[in-house]
């Protein structure tokens, strides 16, 4: 399944996301460690 990245925008294939979060029960995907890092920053509530 193809998603977008909320950080940066780019669109990742969620099977090979480098990261990812759950955030209220919703999982969603980086391109990379760093967008995580920003998007946990960010958002308190996001986990993993
Ligand atoms: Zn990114």
């Amino acid at each position: 399944m193809k998603v977008v990245d909320p950080v940066c925008g780019m669109t990742v294939e969620s099977t090979r996301a480098p990261a990812q979060v759950v955030d209220h029960g919703a999982t969603i995907y980086f391109c990379s460690e760093g967008c995580r890092q920003k998007y946990l920053a960010a958002h308190p509530t996001a986990q993993g």
